[in-house]
């Protein structure tokens, strides 16, 4: 089992069940959740001009790699019904890996820590309610 970070947000339909819809499939899929953050309204980031996000942070035990994980967030995406967007566009639900135990991820599809991590407040913000410490420097 490996402690997990992963950041949840949606700007489109219903943001607070898109959010419970990929608690439930996380789970569904073997993802136990340990501890969520609270959920954050955010402005968008990059493109502007769309539905202000729902975000969330939620710390879950994994007990595969984190390709695997990563088959999973896709997998919980298309079930909570997310459709093609282009990038930072309007979304029903994002599913990104911020961290992965200590663990760190160079390959062309899958970047871990999250290459947006250190820039975005959205996910830094419920992020440092779980772990306030890792953020500390
Ligand atoms: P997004 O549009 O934010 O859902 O980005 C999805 C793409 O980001 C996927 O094709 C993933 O392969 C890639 N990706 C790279 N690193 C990560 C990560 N840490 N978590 C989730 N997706 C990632």
């Amino acid at each position: 089992m490996t402690v997990c970070y992963l950041g949840l947000g949606s700007n489109l339909g219903d943001r607070a069940q898109n959010l419970e819809r990929a608690r439930v499939e996380l789970e569904a899929h073997g993802a136990r959740i340990l501890r969520q953050s609270s959920v954050h309204e955010t402005e968008p980031f990059g493109v502007r001009a769309q539905p202000w996000f729902l975000n969330q942070v939620l710390e879950v035990d994994w007990p595969g790699t984190p390709r695997a994980l990563l088959t999973t967030a896709q997998a919980v995406e298309a079930a909570v019904g997310r459709t093609e967007s282009f990038r930072w566009g309007p979304r029903e639900i994002d599913v990104d890996i911020l961290l992965f135990g200590d663990l760190v991820v160079s390959e062309e599809d899958l970047t871990i820590p999250h290459a947006g991590l250190a820039e975005r407040e959205f996910v830094l913000a419920p992020l440092h309610e779980l772990r306030p410490d890792i953020l500390a420097s």
